[in-house]
C-alpha cells in the first residue's frame, strides 16, 4: 500500500508513550499514522502496576483499551507492523514497514522502547521465572513480593546500590553476584550490618514450578530457598536502530538524545518513553508522549498559522 498523501506525523512504535502522543494528535485533528509491531518488552509480565486507575492490568489488554478508543479519531491510523526504513527526503520522512506499506510525514517520533534479551543474563531457568516471580523493576512488582525471602541478581558493581534499594521491600534478601567479585570489602559490612547475605558463588540454575522462584542451586551443589526476586540487568537495548541511523547521537547508557520536549538533534525527529528514558515506566511514558505530542501541535499549528 502506498499512501502518498503527506501526513503530519507518524509515531513509531505503540507502547504507553507512542499511543498517548497519537491520541492527542488524533483530538487536535492532525494527520498521523501509528505503527506498531505489538512487541513491548512488559508483555511478559502478568500484570502492569502503579498506573492509576489501571493498576495490575496487563500490558496486552491496557494496549487493547487504548487501540479501541483511538478508533473514533479518524485522522489517526492505526497500522500494525514494523518500521524497517525512515530515508529523509528534503523536509520529508518516507516510512517503510515489513508489510510493503509507505507513508510520508513531517515529523517523525520515535517511541519505540527497549528490548530485554534475558538469555544475555547467564543465569540458566531464568526464563522461566521472568515477568512471573522475577522483576526488573521493584516498583512494578515490589509490593507483590513484599516481605518475602527475595533474591538479587547483579553482576555488576552497582548491585550494592540497586541491594539497599531492594532491602525497602523485604528483610530477608540474598544479593546473587554468580561468581564475580564486585562488592568492596566496606560494602560487605554494611550487608552485613543489614543483614543481606552476599551470595559470590556462581549459579548453577534457578530452580521453579509454574513460573514461582523455589530457589537458586549453586554450583557446588547448595540451593538456597528463595520465593521471588530482582534482576540489575535484563540484556537490554534499543528496541530500534532507525534514529542512530538518521543521526541521532545516544548517550552514555545507550538511551537516545532528545531534549525535555523530546526534540532530537536532528530536525523533525522526536524521541519518547523508554527509548529516551531507557526504563520510565508507563505513567511517566503516557505523560511524556501526551507533553511532547503537545508541544509539537503548538508548533504545528503556529507554524500554520504564520503561513496562511
Ligand atoms: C518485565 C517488565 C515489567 C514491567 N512492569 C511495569 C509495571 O508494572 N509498571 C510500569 O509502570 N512499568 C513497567 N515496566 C516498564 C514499562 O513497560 C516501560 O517503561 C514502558 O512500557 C515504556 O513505554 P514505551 O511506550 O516507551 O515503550 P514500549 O512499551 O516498550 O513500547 C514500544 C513499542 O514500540 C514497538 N516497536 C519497536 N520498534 C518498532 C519498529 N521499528 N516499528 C514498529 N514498532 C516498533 C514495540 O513492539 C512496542 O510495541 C515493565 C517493564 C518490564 C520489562
Amino acid at each position: 500500500m502506498d499512501h502518498t498523501s503527506i501526513l503530519e506525523v507518524a509515531v513509531v512504535g505503540g507502547g504507553p508513550a507512542g499511543m498517548s502522543a497519537a491520541l492527542v494528535f488524533g483530538r487536535a485533528m492532525i494527520s498521523t499514522v501509528i505503527i506498531n509491531e505489538e512487541q513491548a518488552r512488559n508483555m511478559v509480565t502478568q500484570g502492569s502496576h502503579g498506573f492509576l486507575t489501571r493498576d495490575g492490568a496487563h500490558p496486552a489488554d491496557l494496549l487493547q483499551i487504548a487501540k479501541e478508543q483511538l478508533v473514533q479519531y479518524e485522522q489517526v491510523t492505526y497500522v500494525k507492523g514494523r518500521v524497517n526504513q525512515v530515508e529523509k527526503q528534503d523536509a520529508l520522512f518516507v516510512i517503510n514497514t515489513n508489510k510493503g506499506d509507505t507513508f510520508k510525514a513531517k515529523h517523525v517520533v520515535f517511541a519505540t522502547g527497549y528490548q530485554d534479551d534475558i538469555s544475555q543474563v547467564n543465569l540458566p531457568g531464568i526464563d522461566a521465572v521472568y515477568g512471573k516471580t522475577v522483576y526488573p523493576c521493584p516498583f512494578c512488582d515490589g509490593w507483590e513480593r513484599r516481605n518475602q525471602p527475595l533474591a538479587l541478581f547483579g553482576e555488576e558493581a552497582f548491585v550494592f546500590e540497586f541491594a539497599k534499594t531492594i532491602s525497602h521491600w523485604t528483610h530477608d534478601l540474598v544479593v546473587f553476584t554468580n561468581g564475580k567479585k564486585v562488592v568492596s570489602e566496606e560494602q560487605k559490612q554494611a550487608f552485613e550490618q543489614k543483614k543481606v547475605v552476599l551470595v559470590e558463588d556462581k549459579i548453577e540454575k534457578l530452580i521453579s514450578i509454574n513460573g514461582q522462584l523455589q530457589g537458586v542451586q549453586l554450583t557446588h551443589g547448595q540451593t538456597i530457598s528463595r520465593q521471588g526476586g530482582f534482576l540489575l540487568s535484563t540484556g537490554e537495548k534499543q528496541a530500534c536502530e532507525i534514529p542512530a541511523q538518521l543521526g541521532v547521537e545516544t548517550n552514555d547508557d545507550g538511551t537516545y538524545k532528545s531534549n525535555e520536549w523530546g526534540k532530537s538533534e536532528i530536525e523533525g525527529i522526536y524521541i519518547i518513553g523508554d527509548a529516551k528514558n531507557g526504563f520510565g515506566g508507563i505513567a511517566a511514558s503516557v505523560a511524556e508522549g501526551a507533553r511532547v505530542a503537545a508541544m509539537m501541535i503548538h508548533e504545528i499549528i503556529h507554524q500554520k498559522w504564520a503561513i496562511a
